[in-house]
């Protein structure tokens, strides 16, 4: 066992991960470890990934990064949800928000309300009460209010970026703090004989790295994790079968709005992603059900101009790796495990892993309490985005032989027994850790159809017509309010106008 404290870190992979991590590390422990980050530019990167979730914005205001400085560089636009295109059924849209539906109530959540109310007729979708959902269908944006009694205090934001120029950015970032970055392929790992762990790695060049801790960044082919410590993987296949996906860029042809969308098709889903300088485009598949070949045509088919790139094809599973710590290798991003990009996860996968391990950073005892520990942390996330994902393809409507096979699946215990919940009661399981909140899952249970049987009966203590008139007092302040915001195309251009 190594018996000194932990002085060099290795980062294998210079993609998002490699340069989220490097970054990070050097922020949080700056002069207190040597940091070198080995990265192929031979091999390049995955190349695709530009949509995430609110949390990015904690992982660059813990680096320090000016909000305005980073859009320009990484040509990034707003985003205030996810817009489901055809996933209940056929022609159905619908929004998953960064925003909570309504405004607090009182003791129990406003949805109960809102499903009372509908079993006495009214007729008004949830999403007329959520802020982010009508400014974004209005194709305008403004940050949050301050004011926590303001209604446009009821939501957060993320960002669309180009993950290539975020990774450079990041890149910048890290050596200006004294990371070293080499481009070299890793070419062997040499492991020691007596415990197992990484003594060093071999690059091409000859030259012999070590290290203390070794973070694997290295992408799918998990070259320290899986080809050298033979972590194994944890397929989820059997509830998440789409295992491909293309990918080709184009120009818009409608201004940008706030919104990715994701559009069900045949096989699988189509992701739009709007950026300042192009629109991210790609198919996700199940191979069973389509070939290479014909995703691509439908790719194409669909792009509202002409690709800008040669489309990119991609192969994955989805599943985990059974351990992600293990001896004195951490792995960070496509290394660690994959979930399909439906609900935008990967990045805040790659931030989680890096804030479990700066806070279980190791000391040199190599304790393995903190290996578990991390394992079990980051097993939780996976786990609870997992279950989030396949509740879109269980719940759906939509005819043809994939999706049929998906209304059909067995599901994870712990996602059944959040459905039963729901279609009782209307009742959201909450879960102390892992992602995905209350106003999550009601977006995607009332979106494609998931309906409850009753309501939270202390909903029916309240007057009717007192809440119908707060009801509608609450869509037309709302509604208002998002009109007399800025168009979100001008609002971008304006903040990154140097
Ligand atoms: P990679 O980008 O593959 O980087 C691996 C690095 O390791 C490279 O630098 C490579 O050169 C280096 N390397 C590999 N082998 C060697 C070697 N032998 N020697 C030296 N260096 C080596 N995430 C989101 O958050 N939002 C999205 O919308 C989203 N969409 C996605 C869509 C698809 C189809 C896919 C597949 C992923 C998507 N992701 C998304 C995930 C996101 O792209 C990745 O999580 C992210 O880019 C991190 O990738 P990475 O850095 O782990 O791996």
């Amino acid at each position: 066992m190594p018996d000194s404290t932990v002085r060099t870190v290795v980062i294998v992979g210079g993609g998002t991960a490699g340069w989220m991590t490097a970054a990070a590390i050097a922020q949080a422990l700056g002069p207190h470890v040597a940091i070198r980050l080995v990265e192929s530019s031979e091999i390049g990167t995955v190349g695709v990934g530009e949509a995430t979730i609110p949390h990015i914005r904690a992982f660059n205001a813990k680096l320090g990064l000016d909000e305005a400085e980073f859009m320009r560089s990484t040509q990034a636009t707003f985003k205030l949800g996810i817009e489901f295109r055809d996933w209940g059924r056929p022609g159905d849209s619908y929004i998953h928000p960064f925003g909570a539906f309504g405004p607090d109530l009182g003791e129990i959540g406003f949805h109960q309300h809102w499903l009372r109310l509908r079993a006495e007729g009214l007729e008004t979708s949830i999403e007329a009460f959520s802020a982010p959902i009508v400014i974004s269908r209005l194709g305008r944006f403004a940050h949050p209010s301050a004011d926590p009694r303001a209604l446009l205090s009821t939501f957060s934001y993320a960002y669309h970026f180009d993950a290539g120029l975020y990774a450079a950015f990041l890149r910048r970032y890290a050596e200006e703090r004294g990371v070293q970055r080499t481009d070299a392929r890793v070419a062997d790992v040499r492991l020691r004989g007596a415990d197992g762990f990484i003594d060093a790695i071999v690059l091409d060049t000859g030259e012999q790295v070590s290290g203390d801790l070794f973070v694997d960044c290295s992408g799918f082919r998990g070259l320290l994790i899986e080809q050298a410590l033979k972590a194994g993987y944890e397929s989820w296949a059997h509830w998440l079968p789409c295992d491909r996906a293309v990918a080709a860029p184009c120009h818009a042809q409608e201004p940008a709005t706030p919104l990715t969308r994701s559009t069900a098709l045949d096989a699988g889903w189509a992701w739009r992603i709007p950026l300042q300088h192009r629109v991210g485009n790609g198919y996700v598949y199940c191979s069973d059900f389509i070939s290479d070949e014909e995703a691509e045509a439908t790719l194409l088919s669909r792009l509202e101009s002409e690709p800008l790139a040669d489309p990119r094809r991609l192969r994955f599973q989805a599943g985990r790796r059974r351990k992600q710590w293990s001896r004195n290798c951490v792995a960070i991003g496509l290394s660690s495990g994959f979930l399909e990009p439906l609900e935008s996860t990967s990045i805040y996968l790659i931030q989680a892993a890096i804030g479990h391990l700066i806070s279980l950073f190791p000391d040199g005892s190599w304790d393995p309490v903190d290996e578990t520990e991390f394992n079990r942390l980051m097993e939780l996330e996976l786990e609870r985005v997992r279950d989030f994902l396949i509740l879109h393809y269980r719940a759906t409507q939509r005819p043809g032989a994939f999706w049929d096979a998906r209304r059909q699946m067995a599901i994870p215990d712990s996602l059944a027994y959040k459905l039963a919940l729901f279609e009782e009661r209307g009742a959201v399981v909450r879960y102390k850790d892992g992602l995905f909140q209350e106003p999550s899952w009601l977006a995607v249970y009332f979106g494609q159809h998931v309906s409850p049987t009753g309501f939270n009966p202390l909903s029916a203590g309240l007057p009717a017509e007192a809440l119908r008139r707060e009801f509608a007092g609450i869509e037309q302040a709302i509604r208002r309010q998002a009109e007399a915001l800025q168009p979100h195309e001008s609002y971008v251009a304006q903040l990154c106008a140097v």
